[in-house]
């Protein structure tokens, strides 16, 4: 479909009026639809691997794991919960309400606007697109410019699922993203950078649309001295070079404790080894994909360098090559703390690594940077798990492992603050997505005793009610 302005307006229009029928749309009419995207999603797959293959070399074992693997949990936890999130919630009266009944319901939104990144496009696509279909919306769709041939594949598969009524999507650069959102939406479901985050909060800001914020930042990952050596260096080199480092979840640097920094290092090295092989047969290796495009292998080259310039040294990896956007699995040691791979979120295969004494100075580097979206501790010792949990502030954190969080289905996922505003997954999902509303039914209420004129008699009872209840 021609992304014209005026096209995104027609079909804006046309959904602000399938929206209001969608208000009185069950459970079973809901589920249908699913069912509809399900069968066309289902035999998709050949086109999701090929597309995300052409775009930047993904393997078909990570589009199953991380994007089709997700997208197929989080319908089946839709379709197995879609009535119970539906059905109004009854709440008992208090005191001052006695004599009335209350309930919340869940509405719909009305048109939502959901805008994709490219790093797991089908997940971080799909999953809000299916959940606000759930809670019962219409759903404009921007799927990222950076990665073509997936955003094709969607679009593909929307219009085959869809009318555009119900679900269209919009392919195209921010322009198009920035005609989206300055529109009336009901809500907006972003997934990007906090740098564009800021300005789709603020374009939402203009008609007081609600947002959801799914954001990045730098996730630290701590090591103490206590830690299963072996399981943390083996999780974080999957969590960090799964998708070639361009994960929001990805731990983004390391601190561990001096006394095991040595020993844990040269695990890092060989857990490299192990998952990918020599560093100098890696780029032959299809499991390991490729940095989105040029713009992002110069920004990643760029923190290798400046890192490397000021004094940092090679642990593992620094091959690159530009022609193929490639740049092999990189573990830094030495790192100045002014270098830019310690301010900026790195999202590609390079992974610095600090040590330290004591766990405060640990506690103490992240409260002073923007809290992360994650935060990973490997450690034995209940009490620095608790002091770390407790001191810092993530939108989410994991223990012993990383990444599992995204994939829970009872766990909210989302950022806090810099990291994101709102949560995502099942229920939180269908929350943010839906309007609670309250209800109250009046039955024997008996609140027109007092009601003016305020005679002595009323004064009293005000003043003994208060007291009462109070
Ligand atoms: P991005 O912010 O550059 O782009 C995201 C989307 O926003 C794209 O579709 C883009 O076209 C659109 N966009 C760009 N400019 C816009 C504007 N002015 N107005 C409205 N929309 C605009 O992010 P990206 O490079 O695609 O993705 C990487 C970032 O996303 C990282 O920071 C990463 O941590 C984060 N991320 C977060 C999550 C999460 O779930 N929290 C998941 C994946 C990625």
């Amino acid at each position: 479909m021609p992304n014209s302005n005026e096209t995104i307006n027609t079909v804006f229009a046309a959904q602000q009026k399938h929206a209001l029928e969608l208000r009185k749309s069950t459970y079973k009419q809901r589920l249908a639809v699913l069912k509809r995207f399900e069968t066309v999603f289902n035999r998709s797959n050949n086109k999701l691997y090929a597309a995300a293959k052409a775009d930047y070399g993904k393997t078909e074992a990570e589009v199953d794991l991380t994007e089709i693997f997700a997208v197929r949990t989080e319908l089946a936890h839709i379709k197995s919960s879609l009535k119970r999130w539906m059905r109004p919630k009854k709440v008992m009266p208090s005191l001052t309400t006695f004599g009335t009944s209350s309930k919340i319901m869940y509405e719909p939104k009305g048109v939502c606007l959901v805008v994709s990144p490219w790093n797991y496009p089908y997940n971080l696509t799909f999953g809000p697109m299916l959940t606000a279909i759930a809670a019962g919306n219409t759903v404009m769709v921007k799927p990222s410019e950076l990665t073509p041939n997936m955003s094709a594949v969607m679009r593909e598969i929307i219009e085959e699922v869809f009318e555009t009524h119900e679900v269209a999507v919009f392919e195209g650069d921010y322009k198009v993203s920035e005609h989206l959102t300055s529109l009336p939406l009901d809500h907006i479901f972003f997934t990007g950078s906090p740098a564009v985050g800021k300005i789709v909060m603020a374009a939402a800001a203009k008609h007081l649309t609600s947002v959801t914020l799914e954001l990045g930042g730098k996730s630290p990952t701590i090591v103490d001295e206590t830690a299963d050596l072996k399981k943390a260096a083996r999780n974080t080199m999957w969590g960090k070079f799964t998708n070639n480092g361009q994960t929001c979840i990805a731990p983004d640097y390391l601190f561990v404790h001096e006394s095991v920094k040595d020993k844990f290092v040269a695990l890092l090295k060989e857990n490299i080894q192990s998952l990918y092989g020599d560093n100098e047969k890696i780029k032959a290796n299809p499991d390991y994909c490729r940095i989105v495009n040029e713009r992002h292998f110069e920004r990643v080259n760029g923190l290798l360098n400046n890192a490397v310039e000021k004094g940092a040294s090679l642990i593992n990896g620094g091959l690159t090559d530009s022609d193929q956007n490639f740049i092999s699995p990189t573990v830094l040691d030495n790192v100045a703390s002014d270098s830019k791979i310690l301010e900026e979120e790195i999202f590609g295969p390079l992974l610095p690594v600090m040590s330290y004494k004591n766990l405060d100075e640990v506690i103490a580097y992240i409260n002073a940077k923007p809290k992360p979206l994650a935060l990973y501790i490997y450690s034995k010792n209940n009490i620095n798990i608790d002091k770390v949990l407790t001191e810092t502030s993530s939108g989410d954190a994991v223990i012993n492992h990383n990444m599992l969080q995204f994939l829970h289905p009872n766990l909210p996922f989302g950022g806090v603050n810099n990291s994101g505003i709102g949560k995502a997954h099942a229920d939180y999902g269908f929350i943010a997505f839906s309007h609670e509303r309250s209800v109250l039914r009046d039955k024997f209420s008996t609140t027109h005793m007092f009601y003016p004129p305020y005679t002595p008699k009323v004064k009293k009872m005000i003043k003994q009610t208060i007291k009462f209840l109070t």
